[in-house]
Order: C-alpha cells, then structure tokens, then sequence
C-alpha cells in the first residue's frame, strides 16, 4: 500500500449468505463436516482434553496439557461454522454440552483454563511467555463469537466477555496492572472478532494495548521471568525475534520467528489498522509482506522452514525434503491475506492466499478427511504420512475451522462494489449500495478458468462488480450478456472493474487461460536451482513415485517438455493430471561403479504429475515438486 489512509473497505459476506455448491470444494467441505469434525470431538474426548474440563486432576494422574483448551475451543468454532449452513440438531447439542462444561470451569473471577485452575492455581501469569494461557483465552474468544453468530445463542459469548473483562483488569498500563502480552499472538485477532460482534469499544482497545506493548522496553519477558526466579539470558529460544517480540511492531520489516504467532500478529496488525484507522501499521504491514512473498514463501504456500523454531531462518532458505511449512501457518497467511484484501482490494493478497489455500492448507487433510499433516514438506523420501492425531493438535481443527468456514472468504462486499475474490461454485445473497443481490458463480475451477455470473435483482441497481484476474493468468476474456468487454483500463490492482447499472438477469463471463508453466525459483533459493516446478492455474503440481517408471531422482524434464492436462474422473478424487515426456538417466552399465567420467545416459519416459494437495493420498512412496531440468 502507498497512500496512508485506511478503512476496512471490503467485508466477507456473512458465512450463512453463501451457499458453496462446487465440483472440487464441496465434497472437501462434507468430508470436513462429516469426518474431520467427528473426529476432532472423540479425539478431544479420549485424549482427556474434555474430562480436563471437570478439574478435578489430582497429583499423579497425567497433567492437562496448557494448550488443551484451544484445541477444544477451535473444534467449538469449527462445529459452529458448521451449524451455520447445515444445520444439525445433534451437533448443536453436542456443542451445548462442550459450552455449559466451559461455563462451569470459569472461575468466580471470569478467569476460564483448565490447567492453570487444576494444576497450579498459584502460578496464573506468570509465564506469558512460553505458556499460552491468552492464547487459550484468544481461541476461546474466537469459538464463543462463532457459535453466538452461528446460533444465535449467548451461552459461551456470555462466558468469553467475562473472561475478556477479567483479562482487561489484568493487563494494561494503570497502576497495578501487568504490562504483558501473550508470548504466542491470537488473542488480538480474537479481541476484534468480539468487537465486532458484541460493538464494545474496550475489547478493541485490549486488542490494541496487547499488539502496542509488544517488543516495549523494558521487556515484559525478561521482568516476568526475573518474577519467577528465572534467569532471562537462559531462554530457550535465545531471541524474542521467536515471538516476534524483539522490537515495537510498528519498527518490524522482516517477518521472523515462529510462523503461526507471526501470521497470527500480522493478521491482528490489519484489522487493527481498519478498525482504528490506524495507518502507521501499513508501512510495516506492507514490508513484512513483501519479505514475505519474495524471500520466503514456499511456491505451495507453506510458511516457515525449520523445525527448529517452527518458523523462519534465513533469505532464500527454502529446503523441500525439510519443509516444516506447518499446516497452521498457512492457514495463518490465509486469515493474513484476507484481512489485506478487506483493507485493499489488491490481487497480489488474493493470489497469496489462493496459492496457501489451494496447495499447502488443502494437503494438511486427507481426502477422505480422517488424517493430518503437520509438516508439509515439498518432498519426501516416502516416508512422510499424515496421521490420525498429534500430541500437540493445533493443525487439525485450525483446517476444519478454515474450510468450515470457506464460505467467507469467495467475495467482498464494499459500500457500492461486490469483490469476487475466490472462484467457487456458489450462489451468494448480498445487499450493496443498499439493495439485496442475488449472485450465482458456476465454474470449473481450479480445473478449468471459465466462470458465469448470473444477476438476480429485484430493480436495476448501480454498483460495481470487481472480478479478480488471478496473477498466475496472462490472457482473460470477459463479456456481458453475450458482448465482449474490452479490459483496457479497467483493471484495479488485479481486479477488473465492471461499474454499471445491472439489471435483473444480466450474466458475466469470465474466461481465464489456464495452462501447463514451468515455474523457477530465484537464483538464490540454493535447493531449487536447475529444477521447475508445475503449475496450472492455482494448483502446485508434484511427481509421486507410484505414478512413474523410473524413480524420481532420476526423472529430468526437457525445458521444452509438453505436459498434456487431462481431467481423470476416477483418481484421487477426480482431478486434472499433467501428463507428457521426460527422460530417465539410466543405471545400465553402472552395475559396479559408483562414479564414472561419462554422464548416464538419458531415456525417454512418460510422467504423470498430480496436484500437490492430493499427495500421499495412495501408496506410500517419494514425492517432488521441484524437478530438475535436463540440459
Ligand atoms: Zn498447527
């Protein structure tokens, strides 16, 4: 962003306003609905996580984990989600019982953890730091403002605002007060969802004392843990750059740290900045962003590469085969990218996000949705499967509360413009410039770039419709009723404006070209020199071993390969593959050598790429995205 004034411009339609009716996402969304949410609630079950609820742990029996609270906190906002656009009296009690189990655990004073409270009472605050307590309250915070929007009902609403109030006599920069903030961000993205939903100012200001007093001097982290007896010097982490603590946020150009805290913090800077109209976070927003998207970003949309810190190490540092790229900081970068895009509708957000979304969110689930990825490497030796669950358990529901509520992120709606973000099959009933639109999006996509938009309005009504022309497309066609529309000059930073009074019934097409590209790294990503990727619209492809003939390290890919799509009913789900020529470098005459003078020789084989999103979905073997060139 270059000027300096800001506003949230652009709001998500309401989840229960757009119903998805997609070729690709719909089966997604109910094996979400029917498997992955399921499974997250017997999980939380059998591991203790709801039993820890009662607090009645007694010393000897296995502690409740301090993070235990989020994970049933985002299976409540994925249920709720969930409820919005399929309704399930089974499932709303299921909720009932999990949100009267909460109400009850919350203490006399608002306060609401079940490790703290059971295990050790005497201990609450005392490490923000490591210790996620306001992380625990933020996810809880979210989960309460979702099932109040879903259902109407107050019940867990009623419990977070007490726990919000509490939290606001705690922290803050009044006499007695502590001058601390949550070691992992989420609670200040939380804040303005409750806000938002209840229209009281103070949790917005909580909000922003949390992301102000960041990385202050001197630092809450080093007095807390001075507090507790503990030296500062002997932190594990070594730098508060893991928390992205090191300095004020508003000095912040480098995105660093532990990738989910640092999508989480972004994403809570942009709505802070549209809801106070605080412009002096855009410059930082928008440098963090452009270090993020040009130094260290996985083509697949993964963030963060070691697993060292879960997060971010060096420029350009991009290794395949160690990918961390967690599922949660993807999705993280995709709760980032539409706060931007709700700021300014600019297609550079929207085809970051499309690109997490489509390629390393999506692979954190299986197809069937019953197991998980944590990591999300970009290679694999074959030996890299998602599971049913993880101690640590922040991926699965973090993918079942995005795709629950995937509805909200398809389109914008501004004062006098409707935003069309994500092409999904989908009908939407939207009101702009004060008059209701009915909106029905047909379309292929992602395997295929043509998209139909049918007005449905009750009178003609003036507004403009901006559709967004992905930046991976280099020839689109548009026409209205039938005629053609010239482009020139109406293109908005990536998205086409088509500004006019509408009439009841008027159709829009869209055509987007959408062929096979050998994709390449910059120069200075080390592990991706000589090696393309595929891409096809906005899906990664990759080569796994149980589609070819010769192992994967031996496959090379002409410059000038022609990979053919088809679209392949019966694999995977139903997916396009790219299919065409590569060579093989050849074993024959190496039987009792191990280096020679002359290269192997090269035979001609066929390939047949899948998305990347769909790997790991049948016999365990290797997978590659980057492949290297022959020649
Ligand atoms: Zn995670």
């Amino acid at each position: 962003m270059t000027d300096q004034t800001v506003r949230r411009t652009f709001t998500p339609a309401p989840l229960a306003a757009v119903a998805i009716d997609d070729a690709f996402w719909t089966p997604r969304l109910a094996a979400n609905r029917t498997q992955t949410i399921p499974i997250e609630y017997e999980q939380c079950r059998i591991t203790g996580r709801i039993d820890a609820l009662h607090q009645q742990w007694q010393p000897g029996q296995p502690i409740p984990h301090y993070f235990w609270d989020s994970d049933i906190a985002k299976w409540v906002e994925a249920a709720s989600y969930s409820l919005a656009t399929h309704p399930d009296p089974a499932l709303d009690a299921q909720l009932d019982e999990v949100i009267a189990l909460l109400a009850a655990a919350q203490q006399p004073d608002g306060y609401l953890n079940s490790h703290y409270t059971a295990v050790e009472p005497e201990n609450r605050w005392t490490n923000l730091r490591d210790n996620h307590e306001l992380y625990c309250a933020g996810h809880l915070i979210e989960a309460g403002v979702a099932h109040y929007l879903a259902t109407g009902k107050r019940t867990l609403l009623d419990v977070v605002r007490r726990y919000a109030g509490y939290i606001a006599t705690v922290f803050g920069r009044e006499p007695g007060q502590k001058r601390g903030y949550p070691g992992h961000e989420e609670i200040e993205l939380a804040l303005v969802k409750l806000f938002r939903a209840t229209g009281e100012p103070r949790y917005l200001a909580l909000a922003a004392y949390f992301v102000d007093e960041r990385g202050q001097q001197p630092h809450y982290f080093d007095q807390e843990a001075i507090a507790r007896g503990d030296d500062p010097a002997a932190y594990h982490f070594k730098s508060y750059r893991y928390s992205q603590s090191h300095a004020p946020v508003r000095e912040q150009q480098e995105v660093t740290g532990h990738a989910v805290r640092a999508m989480y913090l972004y994403s809570a800077m942009a709505d802070l900045a549209g809801e106070m109209g605080d412009a002096t976070l855009l410059a930082p927003l928008e440098a963090l962003w452009r270090h993020l998207c040009t130094r260290n970003l996985y083509i697949t949309g993964g963030v963060g590469v070691s697993a060292a810190n879960e997060g971010f190490t060096q420029d350009y540092d991009l290794p395949n085969l160690s990918a961390y790229a967690e599922t949660c900081a993807s999705i993280g970068l995709v709760f980032w990218m539409h706060r931007m895009l709700q700021l300014r509708c600019d297609g550079r957000y929207a085809d970051v996000l499309e690109r997490a979304l489509y390629n390393g969110v999506l692979s954190g689930v299986s197809l069937d949705g019953t197991r998980f990825f944590y990591e999300n490497p970009l290679a694999s030796r074959g030996n890299h499967h998602r599971q049913a669950w993880f101690d640590c358990a922040c991926c699965p529901p973090n993918i079942a509360r995005l795709l629950a509520s995937l509805g909200e992120y398809i389109y914008g709606v501004g004062d006098d413009a409707i935003a069309v973000h994500l092409y999904i099959q989908s009908q939407a009933a939207l009101t702009v410039a004060g008059q209701r639109v009915e909106l029905r999006q047909t379309t292929r996509y992602p395997w295929a770039g043509d998209v139909t938009l049918a007005l449905t309005l009750p009178q003609p009504a003036h507004f403009a419709l901006r559709l967004r022309i992905p930046g991976w497309c280099r020839r689109a066609a548009v026409s209205v009723n039938g005629v053609a529309v010239d482009m020139e000059g109406r293109l908005d930073r990536r998205y086409l404006v088509l500004a006019r009074t509408w009439q009841p019934g008027d159709r829009i097409t869209l055509e987007l070209d959408m062929p096979v590209e050998q994709i390449h790294a910059h120069p200075d990503v080390a592990q991706d020199v000589n090696c393309v990727a595929l891409q096809r619209g906005p899906l990664v492809y990759c080569l796994e071993a149980v589609d070819q003939v010769a192992p994967l390290h031996r496959i090379r890919l002409a410059a000038d390969a022609a990979l053919t799509p088809q679209f392949e009913g019966e694999l995977l789900g139903g997916v396009v593959t790219l299919t065409g020529q590569a060579l093989a470098a050849d074993a024959a005459g190496w039987e009792n050598v191990l280096y020679r003078a002359a290269a192997p020789a090269l035979t001609p084989i066929t390939v047949r790429a899948v998305p990347y999103y769909a790997w790991d979905n049948r016999a365990a073997g290797a997978m590659t995205v980057w492949l290297p060139v022959a020649g």
